[in-house]
């Protein structure tokens, strides 16, 4: 498998761990008892209840999240939960702050607005969303149902180094920085993710939700929006999406097996800093946000010019890295680096980008 593989710096659905594909590859013949294929099994059988209990159980070991939190398997993207969160959290106060980094986090308000008040606590849209607000920066509602922000800005490349106080429960779209570094829970009332970055294949989204907030969902909520339906079936109410769950929970026991949390923190921290070393030390390339505010997760840069970002992306592609092209609202070049990324690939990048320089710089 590996000799064609390309360094995939996709900023999702991402690359995923090589051992994973080969285990999927070696377990999708009919398997066990069964007789069948994970892809073919009830979702109310004995052996999926394993997969799917197994994957949410070891979750909430690695991310070391209580007991008073519900860790749900929901469909409908991170996109979804712009509108579930509000749906409930909002409750009866009908008010919550919102922190504005990027455009997911402009989308996430958008959705809020149709369900009750936002206030926007800080947004760096006037600069372009360069850099992360300082936590005086931010104008908090005391009164205010939660504070939402995005940890990770995957387009323009910002992440918040540490999360902010606050007297309201902070709620996260946690989509592009999940499973890769520690989570205060005890600040938090709900981290959302879509699992195609850090966890797993698209089509399930991770939902973890304080218990005691459920009491705030109002009754004529659609069954299907209703977290406390979710929370009461197991994730099971209607039909999961067995075969991203089946892999999320591969890509967990991988996680595991290569040191748990503290080990994928420690490796995207090196990862990125092999690129933003390579961003300090020249003029040639040019980092696009403030070093305070950078993401271990999307690396993004510029080139002198635009056709030289173009050469660069064309001799990426030549030297098998593909995917590095900026998203289409900022342009330059985006390297997304979540956990499976290895180190190697990136090195590899590292060395394009040193002998591009030589020879255009
Ligand atoms: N939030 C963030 C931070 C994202 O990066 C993305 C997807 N790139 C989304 C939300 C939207 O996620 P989904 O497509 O799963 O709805």
């Amino acid at each position: 498998m590996t000799s064609d593989r390309v360094v995939n710096f996709s900023p999702g659905p991402a690359t995923l761990p090589e051992p994973v594909l080969a285990r999927v590859r070696e377990d999708l013949p009919p398997r066990g008892e069964t007789g069948a294929s994970v892809m073919e099994m009830s979702h109310r059988s004995s052996e999926y209840a394993e997969i799917h209990d197994g994957a949410r159980d070891r979750l909430r070991r690695l991310l070391e999240i209580p007991e008073s939190f519900e860790i749900l398997l929901l469909q409908g993207g991170a996109s979804l939960q712009f509108s579930m969160a509000p749906m409930t959290l909002m409750g009866t106060r009908r008010s919550a702050d919102y922190v504005v980094t990027g455009r997911w986090s402009r989308k996430a308000v958008a959705e809020a607005r149709k369900h009750g008040a936002v206030r926007i606590a800080a947004s760096t849209e006037h600069e372009e969303f360069r850099r992360i607000p300082d936590s005086d920066e931010l104008d908090l509602d005391p009164t205010a149902s939660y504070l939402h922000l995005t940890s990770n800005n995957t387009v323009v490349g910002t992440q918040w180094r540490g999360f902010p106080e606050a007297r309201a429960p902070l709620v996260a779209d946690m989509s592009s920085d999940i499973l890769s570094r520690p989570v205060p829970w005890d600040r938090f009332g709900l981290a959302y993710a879509g699992a195609q970055k850090n966890l797993g294949p698209a089509g399930v989204t991770v939902v973890v939700l304080r218990k005691e907030l459920l009491d705030r969902a109002p009754d004529d909520l659609p069954t299907m929006l209703d977290y406390r339906i979710h929370a009461e079936k197991d994730s099971r109410y209607n039909t999961p999406p067995t075969f991203p769950i089946y892999v999320l929970g591969l890509v967990l026991e991988w996680v595991d097996d290569r040191g748990g949390l503290e080990a994928m923190e420690r490796r995207a921290r090196q990862r990125s800093e092999i690129l933003y070393q390579r961003l300090d030390e020249s003029d040639f390339y040019r980092g696009t946000v403030e070093p305070g505010s950078r993401s271990r997760m999307n690396v993004t840069f510029r080139l002198p010019s635009q056709e030289l970002e173009e050469e660069f992306l064309a001799a990426a592609e030549d030297a098998g890295m593909v995917n590095l092209k900026g998203h289409r609202s900022v342009g330059g070049i985006r390297a997304s680096l979540y956990n499976a990324m290895s180190r190697e690939g990136v090195e590899r990048l590292a060395g394009l980008m040193e002998e591009f320089q030589a020879d255009h710089g």
